[in-house]
């Protein structure tokens, strides 16, 4: 059977993990090792006390970083992935990385015999613990042949967008689209609280309408109304994967106006609420601001 390693238990990346546990021989490694320990215990996986030892161990390597440039520097060093990856190795990467850094990383590792493949994800943490992640792959044919079998484990639609970074394009600008989202649905919530029309009501004639999106539909009832604010995804990473769509839009000669300002709210709101704060918490600013509650 297939073994794989996965690093980075992270918010999204440990109830991903759980699911190849399921399936077959899985090593974990995670920075802050208590996390790889009580993982394995309570997942019958095994941990690795460094990068070098899960590499060594296994056919498939999955990352799942804060961003590309976490992956990159678990490479090297005498503890580091390229001490031991073996020839023939898999390695997957489904961290919301950038296509510039994965193309570099691609060709180091083609260099060891080592096939690669950024698969980003989405669906948020609730689509991890389901298994009904949405994974956007960028690799040659070849490799996505090989990776979709084992992305299988947490996703359900698994899409072959091209070469490798493409995965990584497509996630940075779905994730702009969110956060343009989320910033105008606070927007226009507080604009009508003030002008008189109760949150409530405002958000249910607007799923009725064209107006209408995930953020209205999910995010909002869930987490804005209820005040119920729990911590799946930090605004800091959503921050990050603007930051990696706009530097996409200026690779590729798009204007993008819409988007830099969102860049602009986004890491402002960053600074204010710090790396610890969740993504939706930037509708909390825009309360802050307009000085109105959309709570009800
Ligand atoms: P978290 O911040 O919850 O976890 C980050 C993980 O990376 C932890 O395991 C952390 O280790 C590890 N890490 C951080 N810095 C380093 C470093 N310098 N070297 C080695 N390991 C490091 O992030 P998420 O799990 O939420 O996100 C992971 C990726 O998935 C991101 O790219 C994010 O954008 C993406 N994503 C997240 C979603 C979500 O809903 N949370 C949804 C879709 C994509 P430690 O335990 O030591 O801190």
């Amino acid at each position: 059977m297939t073994a794989v390693g996965f690093l980075g238990l992270g918010a999204i990346g440990a109830p991903m993990a759980t699911h190849l546990a399921r399936r077959g021989p899985l090593v974990v490694w995670n920075r802050t090792a208590t996390r790889a320990t009580e993982f394995a215990r309570r997942f019958g996986a095994r941990a690795a006390a460094t990068p070098r030892e899960v590499a060594g161990q296994v056919e498939v390597l999955i990352t799942c970083l804060p961003s590309s440039r976490e992956v990159e520097a678990l490479l090297d060093g005498r503890d580091g992935l390229l001490a031991g990856l073996r020839s023939g190795t898999l390695f997957l990467d489904c961290t919301s990385g950038d296509p510039a850094t994965s193309r570099r990383l691609a060709a180091r590792l083609a260099e060891r015999g080592v096939a690669f493949a950024d698969a980003p994800v989405s669906g948020g943490t609730n689509g991890a613990e389901a298994g009904t992640l949405t994974i956007m792959v960028g690799a040659d044919p070849a490799t996505f042949a090989r990776a979709r079998p084992v992305l299988d484990a947490f996703g359900s639609r698994i899409e072959h967008l091209g070469d490798v970074g493409a995965g990584h394009a497509m996630k940075a600008v779905n994730q702009a689209l969110l956060a343009v989202n989320i910033l105008a649905v606070g927007e226009g919530l507080a604009a009508l609280a003030k002008a008189g029309v109760s949150p409530r009501v405002a958000v249910d004639v607007l799923n009725q309408s064209s107006g209408r999106s995930f953020v209205s539909q999910s995010l909002v009832p869930e987490r804005v109304l209820t005040g119920h604010w729990p911590k799946t995804f930090r605004l800091a990473l959503l921050d990050k994967d603007v930051g990696i769509a706009r530097e996409l839009f200026r690779d590729t000669g798009v204007e993008a106006p819409v988007l830099e300002v969102t860049g602009e709210i986004l890491s402002r709101a960053r600074a204010a609420l710090g790396e610890e704060a969740d993504y939706l918490e930037a509708i909390r600013l825009v309360e802050v601001q307009a000085g109105v509650e959309l709570r009800g």
